[in-house]
């Protein structure tokens, strides 16, 4: 070999070590994912397996930890570089730390500022919702409520009633981060299609009543997961962030006229009628912790 060409082939076996040729798909910023999950709208969890100690609550527990690893291997398998899961029911306490994919990072237990969005911020490519259900007073709709179901009858933000999907997710479009995939009953994919753009969606169940619905095999449900988990982060370009008007005006409906008499003797909160009070706040985030103050005040789980 003349000295010429061997020279040569050092010269392309050092850069090879250190890395070139870079593919222009290697160059690019690898997605971030947050994943925010609730537990009402697992598919096959219908009644007392949300709640802590109730009958079937560890089966619950283990059908939302698989859906969210169904996400994750979607996400890992499109390419993903970091997944945060945030549990975001009862006590944030359910999902079972050990069973969820070793790849990911979970946010657990309550209270924290942002509530069901703890950990969103700017550096994330895509939001998630897995296990959502539809707002309080939905017709035929399993487990519905919004945020806190013994005390709030409806939650609006400038003027608009707001489910927690459509709350968290302009909490998500204040840091400019799009909703791609949402998990949950037709009422909840409705919506998400509705509000949400090309967000990719998977129906988990069908809600018959308050207390029932019907559902496909666990497993199908996760395949069709995985799948379309994979499909939004190869989407990720088209999804566009859900955003509100700044100032948000903050508006809740308390079940209870005690709870909209007792939050107005704090200065700022107008009481707007007997159960209604009215709050302005800069953004979503100053929203979202008011909710939080109200909801931690009184639940110390
Ligand atoms: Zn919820």
């Amino acid at each position: 070999m003349s000295k010429k060409i061997f020279g040569l082939v050092m010269l392309l076996a050092m850069l090879y070590f250190l890395g070139w040729p870079v593919s222009a798909e290697a160059q690019a910023k690898k997605p971030k994912i947050y994943i925010s999950v609730d537990m009402e709208g697992i598919a096959h969890v219908v009644n007392a397996q949300t709640a802590a100690g109730q009958f079937d609550y560890e089966r619950g527990r283990r059908l939302m930890t698989a859906e969210v690893n169904a996400a994750i291997e979607g996400f890992l398998a499109a390419g993903a570089s970091e997944i945060v899961v945030s549990d975001s029911h009862g006590n944030a306490q359910n999902i079972i730390p050990e069973d969820l994919n070793e790849k990911a990072f979970l946010i657990r237990s309550f209270p924290r500022p942002l509530l069901q969005m703890e950990g969103i911020d700017s550096s994330f490519d895509g939001a998630v919702f897995i296990g959502y259900h539809p707002k309080e007073g939905t017709p035929e709709a399993n487990l519905s409520h919004t945020i806190w179901g013994t005390k709030f009858a409806e939650i609006r933000v400038n003027g608009k009633p707001m489910s927690e999907a459509l709350f968290n997710a302009a909490v998500a479009g204040h840091f400019g981060v799009p909703v791609i995939m949402v998990c949950g009953d037709q009422h909840v994919v409705k919506e998400a299609q509705e509000n949400f753009g090309p967000v990719e969606t998977v129906m988990t169940k069908e809600s018959l009543g308050f207390l029932s619905a019907k559902s496909a095999h666990p497993k199908i449900i996760q395949a069709e997961i995985r799948q379309k988990a994979e499909r939004a982060v190869q989407r990720l370009k088209e999804m566009k962030p859900y955003m509100v008007a700044k100032p948000v005006v903050l508006e809740i409906t308390f079940k209870n006229i005690f709870d909209a008499e007792t939050t107005a003797y704090l200065p700022w909160v107008k009481r707007i009628e007997g159960k209604t009070i009215r709050v302005e706040f800069k953004d979503m985030l100053e929203a979202n912790r008011f909710i939080t103050a109200l909801f931690a005040i009184n639940n110390r789980t």
